[in-house]
């Protein structure tokens, strides 16, 4: 199968170093172009990138020259790490000329034509996008930010099996979700930060996005109320959540971990290559999930759930945890332009 040109816009980012990491070796698609701020323009990214886990970048994307917001990207796909507001004017005039911008960016999340999609969960809202496609030849399709990830994905197989009510989740942030310029480690040692701007008002609208369904009226956002409270706490990567929740049909502690483990989601007809096997794993013990010990499972693409527990107040209450960097950001951009390809968006695209 030839693969794909894409570019990775915010290159020299957290996220984007990540999305070119993973890049290596993609079987659909093919790193073509990098792009960043002016300041990095002409520069080979291999000097500028920003993660240090993985050690140097590999050959090929190395030597790339970073290009700027202002120069012309070729690639159909292009997985966008750029700020919210560069995002914000930027990615409708990359939709407009074309491409397919799949992107981590907050800007557009909400817009009532873009899909906000985790593949496992609500795959058919890229239906979505075809209106974009009609109107400008291209679309932007986004993932969710990085802690609703995990709380969503565990959110919909026990809403599907429940009816979920509400919810109210407090977070354990890590460092690596605010981006170079959040706090530095110096700041979170012996400390934790209880406001991460905009963070909790995000987290019950784009649950109720994700978890919202088309009808023959529209699109509706699902009614359940969430109650969030977000904290960034001395942690390199991994976004820990307390969740206690209240459903119409309150299930057992074991039938709440059955439906949790069972879960597969709805793109394994679709093979994306970074689909993980288990989308959610529970694990066992009062001392799990652990952001160094689990973090990394299924190469960052698991979301951890342990501690279910009866509550005192609603029915269960537990933990989740997701790698904010892969699962909530790189690894989830990267999966969506997977499911994006493979149900024919890039070739309806007017760049495919
Ligand atoms: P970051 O580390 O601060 O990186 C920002 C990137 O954007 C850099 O490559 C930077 O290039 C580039 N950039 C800055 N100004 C620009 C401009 N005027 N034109 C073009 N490029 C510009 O941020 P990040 O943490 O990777 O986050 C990237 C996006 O993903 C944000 O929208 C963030 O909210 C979202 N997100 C982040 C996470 C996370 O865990 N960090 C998770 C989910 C979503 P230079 O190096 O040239 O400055």
């Amino acid at each position: 199968m030839e693969r794909i040109d894409v570019g990775v816009l915010g290159a020299t980012g957290m996220v984007g170093t990540r999305l070119v990491r993973l890049l290596e070796d993609h079987p659909w698609f093919r790193l073509r172009e990098v792009g960043a701020s002016g300041r990095s323009r002409g520069q080979p990214l291999g000097r500028l990138v920003a993660d240090d886990e993985g050690g140097p970048l590999w050959n090929g994307a190395a030597d790339m020259p970073v290009k700027s917001a202002d120069d012309q990207y070729s690639s159909p796909i292009l997985l966008s790490a750029l700020p919210s507001d560069i995002a914000r004017e930027l990615e409708p005039r990359l939709a407009k000329a074309g491409h397919l911008v799949v992107s981590n960016a907050s800007s557009h999340r909400m817009d009532p034509d873009v899909p906000l999609i985790i593949p496992e969960v609500n795959p058919d809202h890229i239906a979505l996008a075809h209106s974009q496609i009609e109107r400008t030849g291209g679309a932007i399709v986004t993932n969710p930010n990085c802690v609703v990830v995990g709380i969503a994905m565990v959110f919909h197989p026990l809403h599907e099996a429940f009816d979920l009510e509400h919810a109210v989740v407090t977070t354990f942030q890590a460092i690596s979700g605010a981006g170079r310029s959040g706090p530095s480690a110096g700041d979170l040692f012996d400390n934790v930060l209880p406001f991460i701007d905009g963070e909790e008002d995000k987290l019950g609208n784009e649950v109720r996005k994700i978890l919202g369904q088309s009808t023959k009226t529209g699109f509706e956002n699902a009614a359940m109320r969430v109650s969030a409270t977000c904290a960034r706490v001395g942690v390199a990567h991994g976004h820990l959540a307390s969740i206690s929740l209240k459903f119409r049909h309150p299930p057992q502690v074991d039938e709440a971990r059955d439906v949790l483990n069972s879960f597969r989601g709805g793109v394994l007809q679709d093979g994306l290559p970074g689909s993980p096997v288990h989308p959610i794993e529970v694990l066992e013990g009062n001392n799990r999930p652990q952001p160094r010990l689990d973090r990394d499972r299924g190469d960052g693409m698991t979301v951890t759930v342990g501690r279910i527990r009866p509550c005192e107040v609603h029915h269960l209450k537990m933990f989740v945890l997701s790698h904010n960097l892969v699962r909530g950001a790189a690894g989830a951009a990267l999966l969506n332009a997977e499911l994006c390809h493979a149900r024919g968006l890039t070739a309806r695209s007017a760049k495919g």
